[in-house]
């Protein structure tokens, strides 16, 4: 039997071992960081916390005898992604990147692109109505511009104490429908959209500021490792199936 490991902690690394669950030709097992309390459900096998960085990485695919991984990872976990590619190419582990398409743009976007998130802060008018979606460690560039008001919704509540800038949270994942999205942003007056250019799912509130015609804020993503990549699931099995049970060429 061949051993898989997908790097996870995505919609489309859930969906990939949910499809790959019924395979006996493969072990699969997915990796998540372990931060989030109420991680997406994941079939098959699934272990929690880091390796100890890309030699640690690299030491567990030859431990436990990985024969090929897809690292599924979100596209702004920079560190991870890098780490696997180091981490594959010492322990010759053939690897392949599952990134989804950033977000499309079309004519009439109001995009207003940016680096990080301090400069996503920075680039918001004075006294803005405010949409933020944004992971715990990015809101404090937010806390400090005490003229904004922020609806903020996040996967998990923030701790007790941690900076925040004035509004409301909403906890919970982004709904897949531009209308629900619609009715949040009229609900709160909201006037500037703060995202990431994550793509998949989360592209909900980017077609409901297409449709308000609010500009969006959105942090670039960051550079990926060299290699293969592929942008679906579907692509993903095709790489599993050709790397790990394609017959040799005679
Ligand atoms: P990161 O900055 O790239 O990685 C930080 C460290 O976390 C890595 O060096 C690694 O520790 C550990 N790690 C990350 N992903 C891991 C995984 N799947 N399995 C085992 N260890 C992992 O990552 P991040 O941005 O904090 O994201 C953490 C996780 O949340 C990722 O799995 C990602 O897919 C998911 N996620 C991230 C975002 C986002 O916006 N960044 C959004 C949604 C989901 P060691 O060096 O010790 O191995």
């Amino acid at each position: 039997m061949a051993r898989l490991l997908i790097l996870g902690g995505t919609a489309e690394a859930a969906e990939l071992a949910a499809r790959l669950a019924g395979d006996d030709r493969l072990e699969t097992v997915t990796s998540l960081a372990g931060l989030t309390q109420m991680p997406t459900a994941t079939a098959g096998r699934v272990r929690r916390g880091g390796f100890g960085g890309p030699d640690g990485l690299a030491a567990f695919l030859k431990q436990e005898n990985y024969q090929a991984l897809v690292d599924a990872t979100h596209p702004f976990a920079a560190q991870i992604a890098r780490h696997a590619a180091e981490a594959a190419e010492a322990a010759g582990v053939p690897r392949v990147r599952l990134l989804r398409p950033p977000f499309e743009r079309t004519p009439g976007d109001r995009f207003i692109l940016v680096p990080d998130m301090a400069a996503a802060a920075a680039a918001l008018p004075d006294g803005a109505r405010v949409f933020l979606a944004a992971g715990r460690r990015e809101i404090a560039a937010f806390a400090a511009r005490k003229d904004l008001w922020c609806l903020v919704r996040m996967i998990e509540p923030p701790a007790a104490g941690e900076a925040f800038p004035a509004g409301e949270v909403v906890v919970g994942r982004p709904p897949a429908d531009p209308e629900a999205e619609i009715a949040l942003l009229q609900e709160h007056r909201i006037g500037w959209i703060v995202s990431k250019d994550s793509g998949g799912r989360a592209g909900a509130k980017i077609v409901a500021a297409r449709r308000l015609g609010l500009p969006v804020v959105l942090v670039e993503r960051p550079p990926q490792p060299d290699g293969p990549t592929v942008s679906t699931v579907a692509d993903s099995i095709a790489w599993i199936e050709a790397t790990l049970f394609a017959a040799p060429r005679a």
